[in-house]
């Protein structure tokens, strides 16, 4: 079977595919929602949250749809929202922002560059309207892990909120919703938990629902009746039974195998090993070691290699990779060791892009 190295959705181990043909169930009976509840626990236990002040809310749909309930639902409504941008993800709040009709401000930076906390600050200290902060916690663009503790101290500071799209790093990275101030993250069930596609969620801070207690901007990305529902035991629609079950089987594994920090060391493990390879065949990280998350890393292409025939080539030989986005497409690849993967997949990758990649570099006769 083909071998999954892009960013979601991920290679699943064999109990969460066997999970997926669980029982059919109706969403408006007892057992669909005793199943609810119990991913609704397991999901405030990732990081510890104290059922009585956080929520996780489920809905339908894929990390993009959990992103977009956040900004229409918890978006300042009176007040600025400050999005930084620093890759794809970035800005596609600032398009939700946009099309929601929400108040904003966007603090741009250049795709892979790290934020620029002191202008961050100075943006605050000049716009008191700006009551709110969204950012991405794992730039997929770029393999970017954002600096949320120290942006979370600067919006405490100023008693700004924040919301954060997780989708590429919960699970997988240290995320302290409490102590860096979160209104809330987006999540999704098939990146860094190694569920199936199509279920995603937002863990917030019950509070920050009660001050969008507004009118809903959306009905069907609505999480003020998301989680009114489901803290009844109920759901508003139709909810995907089978990625429940998915799910549920997903974060079993994931709480006995320890948890995100040893989910973050597996990755990591796989990852330098990657890196290692690669770079005994000259190709070059984007960003340091330090810079990156354990999810995902971006590679230059070798000069002489484009994309096309490096995805196909791999491809032939049973392992996806992933293209760079926008400007970054000519010039960049990303592997992303999520799923259900081990170091003799990242060997047997290595085995093939030695392949294709020493002919390439080596000069002609
Ligand atoms: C994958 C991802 C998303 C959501 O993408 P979908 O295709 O909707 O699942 C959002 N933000 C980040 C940072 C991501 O990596």
């Amino acid at each position: 079977m083909t071998v999954l190295l892009n960013p979601g959705p991920v290679k699943l181990s064999p109990g969460v595919r066997r999970a997926l043909a669980g029982p059919d169930l109706c969403h408006r009976e007892p057992e669909f929602a005793g199943l609810q509840d119990r991913l609704r626990r397991k999901l405030l236990a990732v990081y510890s949250l104290d059922p009585d002040a956080w929520a996780a809310v489920l809905l339908a749909g894929s990390g993009t749809a959990a992103v977009e309930a956040m900004v229409a639902s918890l978006g300042p409504r009176e007040g600025r929202l400050l999005i930084l941008e620093n890759g794809v993800y970035g800005e596609r709040i600032t398009r939700m922002a946009a099309v929601y009709g929400l108040d904003h401000r966007v603090l741009h930076h250049e795709w892979g560059a790290a934020l620029d906390l002191e202008a961050v600050e100075r943006t605050l200290a000049a716009d008191p309207a700006i009551v709110q902060v969204a950012v991405v916690h794992h730039e997929t663009t770029t393999g970017r892990l954002n600096d949320l503790a120290a942006l979370g101290v600067l919006c405490r500071a100023r008693r700004v909120g924040l919301l954060v799209d997780g989708v590429s790093s919960f699970g997988a990275e240290a995320l302290e919703p409490l102590a860096w101030g979160l209104d809330a993250c987006a999540a999704t069930a098939n990146k860094c938990l190694h569920g199936a596609p199509g279920l995603s969620l937002v863990v917030l801070r019950r509070d920050a629902l009660g001050a969008a207690a507004a009118p809903p901007r959306s009905v069907y990305l609505d999480l003020a009746g998301y989680c009114r529902a489901q803290d009844r035991r109920d759901t508003p629609f139709t909810q995907p039974v089978h990625l429940y079950h998915a799910l549920d089987r997903a974060l079993d594994e994931f709480l006995a195998q320890g948890g995100w920090p040893a989910r973050r060391q597996c990755y990591r493990r796989l990852a330098g090993r990657v890196r290692e390879g690669l770079a005994a065949l000259g190709v070059e990280p984007l960003l340091t070691d330090a810079e990156t998350s354990a999810v995902l890393r971006a590679y230059r292409l070798p000069p002489g290699l484009d994309y096309a025939t490096l995805h196909d080539g791999l491809k032939q030989r049973g392992f996806v990779i992933y293209a760079g986005q926008g400007a970054l497409a000519r010039s960049v690849f990303r592997i992303s060791t999520m799923g259900d993967l081990g170091m003799e997949d990242m060997d047997r990758l290595l085995d093939a892009c030695a392949e294709l990649i020493a002919p390439a570099s080596t000069p002609p006769p």
